[in-house]
């Protein structure tokens, strides 16, 4: 008979969500495929939680990060001092489950368990998460009486100095996971039988995102429609309601089961094999005035906010590139702007931006409600460059409700994003080819990666290097779409 699974609270809490992600992650674990996004939040939370040991100068790490049965040992040798003591990571064993607590406080012989989450909110599964812990706490032999769930309290405001008081909300949960409680050896039973049998029969549905994003979907929904009708967007409850009804492929709906427009058009237009594009999107850009201006900015919203004056995941720009063509159709690359001196970045930013952009002729933009925002915010924080910047805001014109609106193409499946817009008209621009930096995902760990002071100059370089190419990318893609659709379809990218 084989040895059981040993868990964890990330294995159990996998069980929770669905039984086979447990099983894949217990026998083939080389099948999970992350996100640039998923990647993006964990490292959040890593930033999270070292920012919460701050506030506990205290306190003692328990390291050992893979090797646990020594991180058993070191927690319990600290639990075995007399006095008061703060452990971060300890380590708890209670039957086959082992936790990494995330702060473990012991005032006066009473015990106190904080959960830390990157979170804005306390959600429903860390309640479970936090039952977990407090459970194998227990179990470990802690009389543990108050849990606790510090939540990012998006109030705070930085004043500096590495001073995050006040950067966490504190919900106490004690009575919430008592009823939780009798439920755990339960829970733990199954996971154990469910890793140890066959790979669970399990269906994709709303699990595989819910509460947290599965990373065995590419194995689970391998593409085997041509055109799945989960690519119809916002409409995940439809695209289930389809599958459920036997429906994989979207040519194979019928037209009457689609009610919005735009299901409709990505259907004919799926179902044609070709792209439709209408005549409006061509007299909308012919009615706008030259120059043009074709501007994307980039931001970062570091969840532990890095400079004075700003608050939790607050988007903060750090670089912009714009392209301007001229009525003769000359198209200039302006020199690009990307913070590289790791201050607060804005004040530059915005100088530089009001500096480059002239004062007449639209801004074109891919979503005009993100640079619109940031221009918005930034002339809050300047006055004096508030009447250049509030300008540009009111010359905003977005690509991306002109492009929905009037063009569609099959292999967008189903999204206007620019990279899904680009192949389908100017193959030659595709960001595969792309190093460092090939989606939005990964600006944000590029550009803390470019202004870590540890990070060689070298290194430093090829990172700018790479910010400054995806941007203005960006930028001549929207060029590139605004020709083709000016063009009716028939431009030089046809
Ligand atoms: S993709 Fe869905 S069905 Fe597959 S393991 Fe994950 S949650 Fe379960």
């Amino acid at each position: 008979m084989p040895a059981p699974v040993r868990l964890s609270k990330s294995r159990l809490v996998a069980h929770r969500q669905c039984p086979k992600r447990l099983w894949l992650q217990v026998h083939r674990p080389e099948l999970a495929q992350r996100t640039e996004a998923v990647e993006n939040r964990l490292a959040q939370g890593h930033l999270v939680g070292a920012a919460a040991h701050t506030l506990y100068p205290e306190g003692r790490l328990i390291g050992h990060v893979t090797d646990l049965a020594a991180a058993v040992r070191e927690t319990q040798e600290a639990l075995a001092q007399p006095g008061d003591l703060t452990l971060f990571e300890p380590a708890l064993r209670a039957g086959p489950i082992l936790v990494r607590a995330d702060i473990l406080i012991r005032r006066e012989r009473r015990w106190r368990l904080i959960e830390v989450k990157a979170s804005t909110k306390v959600k429903d599964y860390h309640v479970t998460d936090a039952a977990i812990q407090a459970w194998v706490a227990r179990g470990a032999g802690l009389d543990v009486e108050r849990v606790e769930l510090a939540h990012v309290d998006t109030r705070f405001v930085y004043p500096g100095g590495r001073d995050y008081q006040g950067l966490f909300a504190y919900a106490d949960v004690t009575e919430s996971i008592a009823p939780l409680q009798d439920q755990i050896p339960a829970w733990i039973a199954d996971a154990q039988r469910d890793a140890a049998g066959p790979m669970p029969d399990v269906a994709v549905g709303p699990q595989c995102t819910d509460p947290y994003e599965c990373e065995f979907v590419a194995f689970c929904a391998p593409d085997g429609a041509e055109f799945p009708v989960g690519l119809l967007p916002n409409s995940a409850k439809l695209a289930r309601a389809l599958r459920a009804e036997g429906f994989a492929d979207l040519r194979d709906v019928p037209p009457e089961r689609l009610q919005k427009d735009v299901h409709q058009r990505i259907q004919r237009a799926t179902l044609r094999g070709e792209a439709e594009l209408d005549a409006a999107a061509a007299a909308a850009l012919a009615a706008l005035p030259w120059p043009r201006w074709f501007v994307d900015f980039e931001t970062v919203g570091p969840a532990v906010p890095l400079w004075p004056g700003t608050r939790p995941y607050q988007k903060i720009p750090m670089q912009w590139s714009c392209h301007r063509q001229d009525a003769d159709g000359t198209v200039t690359l302006l020199p690009p702007y990307l913070d590289r001196g790791g201050g607060d970045p804005r004040r530059a930013f915005a100088e530089s931006l009001v500096a480059a952009i002239g004062t007449t002729g639209p801004l074109l933009v891919y979503n005009a409600a993100f640079e619109g925002g940031v221009l918005r915010q930034l002339a809050e924080q300047f006055p004096d460059l508030a009447p250049a910047l509030t300008g540009m805001a009111g010359r905003l014109f977005d690509l991306l409700e002109l492009a929905r609106a009037h063009y569609y193409h099959p292999a967008m499946m189903g999204s206007w994003s620019i990279k899904k817009v680009l192949p389908t008209i100017a193959p030659d621009m595709d960001y595969a080819d792309l190093d460092d930096v090939r989606s939005g995902d990964m600006v944000e760990p590029v550009y803390f990666a470019m202004i870590a002071p540890d990070t060689p100059a070298e290194r430093r370089d090829a990172l700018a290097a790479a910010l400054l190419t995806y941007c203005s990318r960006d930028t001549l893609g929207m060029v590139r779409v605004a020709q083709f659709l000016a063009a009716g379809g028939n431009g030089p990218d046809a």
